[in-house]
């Protein structure tokens, strides 16, 4: 295992650097907010790597909230008249620098639905391979973290190219994938770390996991049927307050609904991938009129049961979610996912 010491004097020169080769993301301060935003960094722009967390997951890089698909002429004088194109678009290598390691590991689970063995969405699929993963561990878990109990935790390296740990005065950067290492070398960041380094990242970790205060157990779910949680009595309580604005699917990671829109213009359109949410009643409004969940304790269950029960019985690969927090600080009633977990697993 290589682990490269970078200074944080020299932090700034190197992702200037590797700006030659790749475009340049991370947490990005809101101005008069007290949180970031991930995004593309522009010229001379640093990441944010004080952000504990960004309000809105990272997902966006590669599956943004609005993304053409095709385009179309209605042009009767044009030979393409009414000719679904592909648009021309590039995928330069993007570093995504300082995503959380839980916000990439969500990155794997997302995978599992936009590239299949039998179907494979070109979009997403193309972005994220354009991405290089520069995780930065997380040391001060927030109080709503609970990724040490998702498969996941504060240093989880499995959705990442390369783990910074912060030492004080530098970085400690394990390589962990070739794309981390060709990251570094545009960086101009070679220097081998001592030989105390792996034993220094280890002990940080304990450390941070240590302070993760937060967990869920989801065991028994496994054993549960379907339908005896389908048919639970706690899905009226769970679901009495909530106003089914959908802000817990937009700002989670794993959260991957989509609808496709076509937008005319004149004679010229677009059809359109746009994030959608199983929250909303139109989600599931058939061209009939008749919608399988119109009533909301439908939808809020359709949720839960998604993340808890529907991924866990298809992949059986844990839960469809990574511990980060995001929906319990953003909802507005207070709906927790870690108590609903406890109701589906009691
Ligand atoms: S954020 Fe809360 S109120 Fe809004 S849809 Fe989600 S659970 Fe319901
Ligand atoms: S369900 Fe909530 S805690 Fe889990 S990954 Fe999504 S936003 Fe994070």
């Amino acid at each position: 295992m290589e682990i490269i010491k970078i200074n944080k004097k020299d932090w700034n020169g190197g992702l200037a650097k590797s700006r030659k080769a790749y475009r340049l993301y991370g947490p990005i301060r809101v101005a008069d907010k007290y949180f970031s935003e991930f995004g593309a960094l522009a010229e001379d722009e640093v990441p944010d790597m004080s952000a504990t967390d960004t309000r809105l997951s990272p997902k966006s890089i590669a599956f943004p909230p609005s993304e053409v698909m095709l385009e179309y002429t209605l042009d009767e004088n044009s030979e393409d008249c009414n000719i679904m194109k592909v648009p021309e678009k590039e995928y330069p290598h993007r570093a995504i620098i300082g995503i959380r390691p839980y916000d990439a590991a969500a990155y794997l689970l997302v995978k599992k639905n936009f590239d299949t063995s039998e179907v494979r969405d070109p979009y997403w699929c193309d972005a994220y391979d354009a991405c290089t993963f520069i995780g930065l561990a997380v040391q001060e878990p927030s109080l709503l973290d609970f990724s040490t109990s998702t498969n996941s935790g504060p240093f989880d390296e499995s959705g990442l190219d390369v783990l910074l740990v912060d030492a004080g005065d530098s970085y400690l950067a394990k390589v962990i994938t070739d794309k981390g290492k060709a990251y570094l070398k545009a960086a101009g960041w070679g220097k081998e770390a001592g030989k105390d380094a792996a034993g220094k990242i280890e002990a940080l970790k304990k450390k941070a996991e240590a302070k993760i205060q937060s967990s869920v157990s989801f065991d028994n779910i496994r054993q549960k049927s379907v339908m005896e949680l389908f048919e639970a009595d706690f899905w009226e309580d769970t679901a009495f307050a909530c106003m089914n604005c959908g802000t817990c699917t937009y700002v989670c990671p794993t959260c991957w609904c989509f609808d496709i829109q076509d937008e005319t213009h004149g004679k010229k359109g677009v059809r359109l991938k746009v994030w959608d949410s199983c929250m909303y009643p139109l989600f599931t409004l058939h061209t009939t009129g008749h919608n399988p969940r119109d009533a909301k304790v439908q939808r809020v269950r359709q949720r839960f049961m998604h993340k808890l029960k529907y991924f866990m019985d298809k992949y059986e690969d844990g839960i469809m979610c990574v511990g980060c927090g995001r929906c319990i600080r953003s909802c507005p009633v207070n709906i927790d996912i870690r108590n609903v977990c406890q109701l589906m697993n009691g």
